[in-house]
């Protein structure tokens, strides 16, 4: 038998995939299940990026690019670092890689060495753990309940920054829960950082442009310019553009550290799709009025969502600024018992008997480090959203 890396026994399979998993195997049983654990828009690409990518493959655009990206899709991205967020980066700072997810891999490969530290404010995306100790590095959570709006307050960061600290890990608007920094809130974490050099911050910007009721969206280097020698921008096409399948993230960061993360990728991936990327440069540079309309979309469900999970026994859900997801707290059902004889003990077990009781798939909050709680994506049609929430009523009321 063969004998698996240790490095793999670090980590552990992304609990979201795994949802989503369980989820497609119910329904393609005939089970009627309801999924609110992808995190992926239910929007379709928008038509004049397809045709982009279909006038790529026919003007034989289909060969390889420079390993982290071509110069067309470097010069788009600045002009939207310039455009979006008032951030100078020239094409020689710019990383593309399949998606934002290897994005953020290539640079803690390129940078992490053993014992360096990582700070992750919790609740966080589940990849970023498992990420950090794949690449021989140690995450730090910081516990950012709802007490807090599931933010990280700068005495929070004060207390957890070490000599040891290598990153600061940013996600805002957040997944899972939502939340979203206002200007001021970077500000007073952008002075924290100013007072330790030695602490880079990688900020995920992936859900930049979903953001809610006239949110204004800051990402720090543009709050604060000393830090822009230490901050890497990530973003990407997938969740604004709905391009998920696509896979072209992005980063902009000093010259350096992009070009250890060239040397990372060129000796790994390789350059991303030469289509998608084409693709992406239409998405970047194209129009971007379908961007509001799909957000008032998005702000209606969040609204509806919101007011039906707090409307539930036992449930509490603060209204997050951006993302399609909500995190509702579930303390309230914890030790309760289900009409099957199933104790409710954490999320875990309340998402697990969702799913088997009344088909409908969450993901369990323990998989993003805080619980007990659970997060639903809202990136699903109104009318399934309407069903969902009857459902998890009538199961959050059938617990005694
Ligand atoms: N960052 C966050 C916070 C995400 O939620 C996701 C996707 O779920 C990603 C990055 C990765 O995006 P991509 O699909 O482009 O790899």
């Amino acid at each position: 038998e063969i004998r698996l890396s240790d490095a793999l026994d670090r980590v552990k399979p992304s609990a979201t995939i795994a949802v989503t998993t369980k989820a497609n195997e119910l329904k393609r049983e005939g089970h009627d299940v309801i999924g609110l654990g992808a995190g992926e828009p239910d929007f379709d690409t928008p038509d004049n990026i397809k045709e982009a990518a279909i006038k790529a493959i026919r003007d034989g655009k289909t060969k390889y690019t420079p390993a982290d990206g071509m110069p067309e899709l470097k010069e788009a991205i600045c002009a939207k670092f310039s455009r979006e967020n008032g951030l100078t980066y020239k094409p020689g700072q710019i990383h593309i890689a399949p998606g934002g997810k290897p994005v953020i891999y290539n640079a803690f490969l390129a940078t992490l060495n053993p014992g360096d530290e990582v700070i992750i404010p919790a609740p966080y995306w589940v990849s970023y753990p498992d990420m950090v100790l794949l690449a021989s590095g140690e995450p730090v959570a910081v516990q950012c309940g709802p007490d807090v709006n599931y933010k990280l307050t700068p005495e929070a960061l004060e207390a957890a920054i070490t000599p040891k600290t290598k990153w600061l890990l940013l996600n805002s608007p957040s997944n899972p829960t939502g939340a979203a920094y206002t200007k001021a809130e970077l500000r007073a974490l952008a002075d924290v950082l100013l007072r330790h050099p030695h602490v880079w911050i990688l900020t995920d910007d992936m859900y930049e442009h979903l953001v809610y009721d006239g949110f204004e969206y800051w990402t720090i280097a543009q709050v604060e310019p000393g830090l822009y020698d230490r901050t890497l921008t990530v973003n990407g096409v997938s969740k604004a553009y709905a391009m998920t399948g696509w896979r072209i993230g992005y980063a902009g960061g000093p010259e350096k550290l992009i070009g250890a993360m060239r040397k990372v990728i060129s000796q790994t991936t390789s350059n991303p799709c030469s289509i998608s990327q084409w693709a992406s440069v239409e998405a970047l540079n194209g129009p971007q009025d379908f961007l509001p309309e799909r957000r008032a979309v998005y702000q209606q469900r969040r609204d509806m969502v919101v007011e039906g999970l707090n409307d539930t026994p036992g449930l509490t859900c603060p209204t997050p600024e951006g993302a399609f997801y909500v995190y509702p707290s579930c303390a309230g059902v914890i030790g309760k018992t289900s009409p099957s004889g199933k104790v409710i003990e954490n999320d875990e077990v309340f998402a697990a008997e969702l799913l088997e009781q009344e088909k409908v798939a969450v993901v369990f909050g323990a998989a993003f480090g805080l619980a007990p709680a659970f997060r639903v994506s809202y990136a699903t049609s109104t009318e399934a959203l309407q069903e969902a929430l009857k459902r998890i009523h009538r199961f959050c009321s059938n617990l005694s």
